[in-house]
């Protein structure tokens, strides 16, 4: 390991992460806006058109090389730009702007983009002091179709050392354990018949969707508790006096275990072809892939945990009732970490009205500055400690 002392002197370091809080505080209304005109436009996976465009002008009115579409994602963005001080790491500062179908910004990714971009804005601002790189990854379709995996799989994540970002929640907290999760899309093809002259002529596709939800429900009593399998029904027919020859349904399958969860594929694919088998229709299932769990860097934790505690506040622990998130994919990448900070009172739900509502309050948006210098101040220190570096990637490797 080199010697910090050797690299650094310490107190340039204390300067620099209050260089980052004090451009936050001088881009205060620039990122706010950003949060604000996202959460008024909310756009689903893979559709971030006005969202991701908005970022990218942002990050090129300061200075970043922007590219945007990134990879084969419309909606991607990978910005970097170079510190002035030679070579060192690269830092990935990332970003989500998805928002939920018929609900909104019920995941509060406005406040979670603008605090990216507020990390950028900083980190570019003493980009003159930094060795190495900063990149801006901004990550489309977390809500469904894991965007991070796609980025990942274009190469977009080549070479980057750390990865940072902040995600709102009821309450702070910089670990957290998200299921394994993955979509699958669910097509039983049947027969159309009249309902009343000849049923007997068809085969009944919603009969197989009814067959499969019953299923479903009925193994949950078997599952464990910390599984989850919950789907709606996208396409049930056209007409009651059709019997109806195409049905069609979005499940998820989530597990905390990456086994378990393999196990749980299989036996949900089973349930499908059995409800095939039992209507006598046919079936296609279509999984997004790239189910993980998720490795929480220690060190990367230790340190932004450190940079909360400066501006008092402390770390809740672990949250007990995760979701699923594509950042776990990017964990089996790169050191990694998905803390979270409240933007509302403890008890709100996620993907709910309450916490949309939430997003764009003055409260949300006091977070979301404090998010983007804790970000920026994390990133300050790996750019400047070559340990703190080699300390995540020996955890990182040694599993
Ligand atoms: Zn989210």
């Amino acid at each position: 390991m080199p010697d910090r002392t050797a690299v650094r002197p310490a107190e340039p370091q204390v300067d620099l992460k209050a260089s980052v809080a004090a451009a936050v505080e001088a881009a205060r209304s620039e990122i706010l806006d950003l949060s604000h005109r996202i959460h008024a436009n909310p756009e689903p996976a893979f559709e971030e058109h006005q969202a991701a465009t908005w970022v990218a002008e942002v990050l090129r009115d300061h200075g970043y090389h922007v590219e945007h579409p990134a990879g084969s994602l419309a909606t991607a963005i990978r910005a970097t730009r170079r510190g002035e001080r030679g070579e060192g790491p690269r830092i990935g500062i990332l970003a989500e702007y998805d928002a939920l179908p018929g609900l909104g910004h019920g995941c509060g990714h406005n406040t979670m983009a603008a605090s990216g971009v507020g990390a950028a804005i900083a980190l570019a601002a003493v980009a003159g002091e930094l060795p190495g790189e900063i990149v801006f990854l901004g990550t489309p379709a977390e809500e469904r179709g894991s965007g991070k995996q796609i980025m990942i799989d274009d190469g977009l994540f080549d070479g980057i050392d750390a990865a940072l970002l902040y995600h709102p929640c009821d309450r702070n907290h910089v670990e957290s354990h998200p299921l394994a999760s993955e979509d699958a899309d669910i097509v039983f093809t049947g027969l159309q018949a009249h309902a009343a002259s000849d049923p007997w002529k068809g085969r009944n596709a919603l009969d197989a969707m009814i067959l499969l939800f019953s299923s479903v429900g009925l193994w949950r009593q078997q599952l464990r508790p910390t599984s989850r399998v919950h789907g709606i029904i996208k396409e049930g027919g056209t007409a009651a006096n059709i019997i109806p020859d195409r049905a069609t349904a979005w499940f998820m399958l989530r597990s905390d275990d990456q086994a378990y969860y393999e196990e749980m594929k299989a036996r949900f694919t089973a349930m499908c072809e059995g409800a095939a088998l039992a209507t006598g229709t046919t079936v296609e299932v279509t999984y997004s892939g790239g189910a993980t769990t998720m490795r929480n860097n220690q060190v990367l934790a230790e340190r932004f945990r450190a940079n909360m505690a400066a501006y008092g506040i402390d770390d809740m622990g672990d949250d007990p009732f995760a979701g699923s998130t594509d950042m776990a994919n990017v964990s089996w990448v790169c050191p990694t970490i998905h803390p979270e900070l409240a933007i509302c009172d403890e008890g709100v739900p996620g993907h709910s009205i309450l916490f949309r509502d939430a997003a764009a309050t003055p409260r949300a948006d006091e977070t979301t500055l404090l998010a983007a210098t804790l970000v920026a101040q994390t990133a300050v220190e790996l750019f400047t400690d070559p340990a703190l570096v080699e300390a995540a990637w020996a955890e990182f490797r040694a599993g």
